[in-house]
């Protein structure tokens, strides 16, 4: 029984397609829909744009749909399109084509992987890379220039930490920074190491960039490449869609043209970065814009308030526990954060701020508190906190109160477990990583990688939700385990939850009719293989728009 305006409307779309002959069935096929009207289902049809038209059962459908070209599932599981809700597509790309950093076990190991990157670049160019992490290494102490200088007296090196948050540098760059390093001043919303006086080469959030605006820009082909590299990377983990936070107006130009030449095979919806250019286009156009394929949107402003806290760059309510006297630092004037948020608020843009500490978070529900004003219980703002990592337990209701998004990541709390209590303490992890605290007080979650600081796998991330252990399976029971999500929580975070954070529910994170055919087909079902092997799970193939955009070569 149906609503017979509604019947016809589905009967006369099917026709439609049937008689063009553009109607394609998969069947055999095991799907989990994240729809909670209908879970589970053995076929779907989508028409020629990519529509679904029918989600259900296989025998019904292949008569409904007898003309339609047939794809066998074999019995595979089939899972909407993973969103990836916080991740950095250029900075992914670049990992790609910069010195690779990520997993190095000491200063001997990074140094001995820069000697070989180095060999195949022009003498003197910069050495950039990425990925390296001192908590890793034995003591766990920031390495220094010096370190450097030995195997690179000229050439400049610039190595950024994985968290993004903090850069080792040798003397060579930092003379090319515009001002000496020495001395006692500090930069606005960051912090240079020093030790009697002069810089140590590590340098943490707003000072990174005073060496890096001295390493030449990238070209356009650079640019370019390092998104296809990317994109090539994210349909093959699974992704059909990614939020990436913090992107400039030069580089969403570049992105437009890619979208335009039907080059960009996933989803991507960009937030601007917190530059007066980005904002002031988005304004214009109204808060949001969007290419016709609907490839790619932006209507979010990005802003940071703190730094991250293996750097000890979060801002917290009171001491770090390791370090008494530091409470992390805001990386934003609170005078200009609020008037960024503010102008959002003008140009009805989604504002999206980083947190990390207590007392970023605090202070941005402060901020949107203030500026959303009634809007923030009657408009459907859905203003997000990205990380939302170190929380004090009261503030966590106020979140819901105020229709705020929690952003969150999985890996974030197994890649911190075996350090964040030194740097928290007891009392404050109840409130760290609190995804069940988060679901139980209504708050929507929406669940990432942050990649590249984290693998770019979303598998990994369904892992370490419903797990709370390393990959090695440790700690037995999982850290802080009553914050674990059930497997069906952890797969809406990155299919329902981070649509509806993109404003996209109707479109994608569900299979149902009307929606888009972007789905993956895995090799294994997440739902039932035992716990430790989701992470191993691998795609088959990815579609969007009912096309696949990556198939696993036999
Ligand atoms: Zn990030």
């Amino acid at each position: 029984m149906c609503i017979f305006a509604r019947c016809t409307a589905v009967t006369v779309l099917a026709l439609a397609a049937t008689s063009a002959g553009a109607t394609t069935l998969l069947i055999n096929a095991h799907i989990h829909s994240m729809d909670a009207a209908h879970p589970e289902a053995s076929a779907m049809a989508w028409d020629d744009r990519g529509k679904l038209l029918a989600v259900g059962d296989a025998a019904a459908l292949q008569r409904q749909y007898a003309d339609a070209k047939r794809i066998d599932a074999h019995g595979a599981a089939v899972v909407p399109g993973l969103i990836d809700a916080h991740g950095h597509m250029l900075d992914l790309g670049l990992t790609l084509v910069q010195a690779d950093l990520v997993g190095s076990a000491s200063v001997a190991d990074v140094i001995a992987r820069l000697q070989t990157f180095a060999a195949k670049l022009p003498k003197d160019a910069w050495l950039v890379g990425w990925g390296w992490d001192q908590n890793r290494w034995p003591g766990g102490a920031f390495p220094s220039a010096a370190d450097l200088d030995a195997a690179f007296p000229e050439r400049p090196v610039y190595l950024r930490r994985i968290d993004g948050h903090a850069a080792w540098a040798n003397t060579a760059a930092m003379k090319r920074a515009k001002k000496s390093l020495d001395g006692v001043w500090q930069p606005e919303g960051g912090r240079i190491e020093r030790k009697d006086g002069r810089a140590t080469g590590i340098l943490v959030d707003g000072a990174t960039d005073l060496v890096a605006d001295a390493i030449p820009p990238l070209s356009e082909k650079q640019t370019r490449d390092a998104y296809k590299a990317a994109f090539a990377k994210a349909v093959a983990a699974g992704l059909t869609g990614v939020h990436d936070p913090g992107t400039s107006l030069a580089d969403l130009k570049i992105l437009q043209k890619l979208a335009a030449a039907g080059e960009m095979p996933l989803r991507l919806y960009e937030m601007a970065d917190g530059n007066n250019a980005a904002l002031d286009w988005l304004c214009e156009q109204g808060g949001h814009w969007a290419e016709p394929s609907g490839h790619l949107r932006m209507q979010t402003l990005k802003l940071y308030m703190d730094g991250a806290l293996g750097s000890r760059g979060a801002a917290l309510l009171a001491d770090y526990s390791d370090d008494h006297g530091n409470r992390g630092l805001f990386v934003s004037n609170p005078k200009a954060y609020r008037e960024a948020v503010e102008k959002a608020h003008r140009c009805h843009i989604q504002v999206a701020t980083h947190a990390i500490g207590d007392r970023a978070n605090r202070h941005v529900l402060d901020t949107y508190e203030a500026v959303l004003g009634k809007d923030a219980a009657t408009a459907d703002h859905r203003w997000r906190i990205e990380h939302a990592q170190i929380v004090a337990l009261s503030d966590i209701p106020r979140f819901a109160n105020l229709h705020v998004i929690a952003s969150m990541q999985p890996t974030h709390a197994t890649s911190d477990m075996p350090w964040a209590e030194k740097r928290l303490g007891a009392e404050r992890l109840k409130g760290a990583y609190a995804w069940q605290r988060f679901i139980h007080d209504g708050v929507p979650l929406a669940f990432g990688s942050d990649f590249p600081v984290e693998d770019v796998n979303p598998m990994l991330g369904l892992y370490a939700a419903v797990t709370r252990q390393d990959l090695a399976g440790h700690p037995p029971s999982g850290w802080l385990p009553d914050q674990k999500v059930n497997r069906e929580q952890a797969l809406a975070g990155f299919t329902r939850g981070a649509a509806y954070a993109a404003f996209m529910e109707n479109e994608v994170g569900t299979l149902k009719p009307g929606l888009r055919a972007d789905f993956v087909i895995l090799d294994g079902d997440p739902m039932t293989v035992p716990v430790r092997q989701i992470a191993d799970l691998k795609p088959i193939s990815t579609w969007v728009d009912g096309k696949a955009v990556y198939r696993v070569t036999p």
